[in-house]
């Protein structure tokens, strides 16, 4: 099948970008001595995360506990849930470790602390714990020099319902960064807030054996990780507009599109209409903060290349309009009712999220496989 034969809107992965992508985060890894525990919250799909582990079968991130029971269900038993728990989530997570997953829960306060012990005691588990660090004020976690590292440290070696394991943050504010050096910079206070963090707690005779570091962009440009065991990057596999925009890769390593078919034009105001609005492409403007405003997603031809400046300037439910990013009409001939584009997005997380399954190129138009993805919680 061709991708011109496929009904629209719908999620197109290329196959051969996504591979130069894997091989390019797993060499940096390599380089910085640190573990790769690739976030399947992007890919949801164990193909896609099977390729980045490579031959390794190491643990994995991730962001819900459906894709926890799915990961594990298809053979990855390491898992790190890299989102704080809430205690009504605990006897599924228990459910999963009693069935043999070695999942590790994060967490930032004493009372989550006293929950996951209490319930390890009910349900017969000893929960592994990582206490998340604020590395940057960007969302969650206990900031490095907190007395709460110690306490919550001590609640959690205290009990036989919960383990600690180890430190984790993530550089989220890395996200607004507008130079390489600053991603660098990000990169650093990442690093220096979890070893920190692990010595305080080694200090008080707690055990730290994990110290995990993880975002796409300090991934990429961080060039010292001693003390970190691991990276948790997750965005690079498919790539977006924002890691274009921060430097992070090119537009022509993005692996995502949306196919859309062209359903109207208004040539008084130079408008191609598409079938993807909002529930294809998200509402994500990530790119709106950076120095190139892509909309709502960069617009290529249906072989994936770029054709200049046009973007998705505007979204309703189910409509995308597509205008010259200056305002120049399209070449309207180029683009006849029903003819496809395909539109690479701003954030690949938001608006694979909006999609439940991958049609997958190498590199061309011919559909070569169609994957699952594990959408919901
Ligand atoms: N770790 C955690 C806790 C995250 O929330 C995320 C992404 O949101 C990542 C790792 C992966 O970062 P990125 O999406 O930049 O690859």
């Amino acid at each position: 099948m061709q991708l011109h034969e496929l009904e629209t809107p719908c999620l197109i992965l290329d196959r051969r970008r996504l591979e130069k992508n894997l091989a390019t985060m797993r060499q940096q890894a390599q380089r910085l001595g640190v573990r790769l525990r690739p976030h399947g919250k992007t890919a949801k799909n164990i193909d896609i995360v099977r390729m980045a582990l490579g031959s390794r079968p190491e643990g994995i991130t991730v962001s819900t506990l459906k894709e926890a029971r799915y990961y594990f269900e298809n053979g990855i038993t390491d898992i790190l849930y890299a989102v704080g728990i809430a205690p009504v989530k605990l006897k599924r997570a228990a459910a999963l470790i009693k069935d043999g997953a070695d999942l590790t829960l994060i967490l930032d306060t004493p009372e989550q602390a006293r929950c996951v012990a209490a319930a390890g005691r009910s349900e017969g588990v000893a929960f592994p714990v990582l206490i998340e660090i604020d590395c940057d004020n960007h969302r969650a976690g206990v900031t490095p020099e907190d007395p709460l590292l110690l306490a919550i440290g001590r609640l959690l070696g205290a009990e036989p319902g919960a383990a600690l394991r180890g430190v984790m943050t993530h550089a989220g504010a890395s996200y607004g960064s507008r130079s390489a050096e600053e991603i660098r910079s990000f990169a650093r206070r990442e690093r220096d807030a979890v070893v920190r963090c692990a010595e305080r707690l080694r200090a008080a005779g707690l055990p730290c054996p994990v110290v995990s570091v993880g975002s796409t962009p300090t991934a990429r440009f961080a060039d010292d990780l001693s003390g970190v065991t691991e990276a948790r990057p997750g965005v690079y596999m498919s790539h977006d507009l924002v890691m274009a925009g921060l430097g992070v890769c090119g537009t022509d390593d993005i692996a995502l599109s949306v196919l859309a078919s062209v359903i109207g034009r208004q040539t008084k105001k130079g408008w191609l209409i598409v079938d993807a609005g909002w529930t294809a492409l998200s509402r994500d403007r990530g790119t709106a903060a950076q120095a190139l405003d892509q909309g709502y997603g960069l617009v290529c031809g249906i072989d994936g290349r770029s054709v200049g400046d046009l973007i998705v300037a505007d979204t309703n439910q189910e409509h995308g309009i597509i205008a010259h990013r200056q305002g120049a009409p399209p070449d309207f001939d180029a683009f006849p009712i029903g003819s496809a584009v395909r539109i690479l997005p701003n954030h690949a997380c938001a608006t694979a999220a909006m999609h439940d399954r991958y049609f997958v190129v190498d590199g061309d138009t011919a559909v070569a496989a169609v994957w699952p993805r594990i959408n919901g919680w």
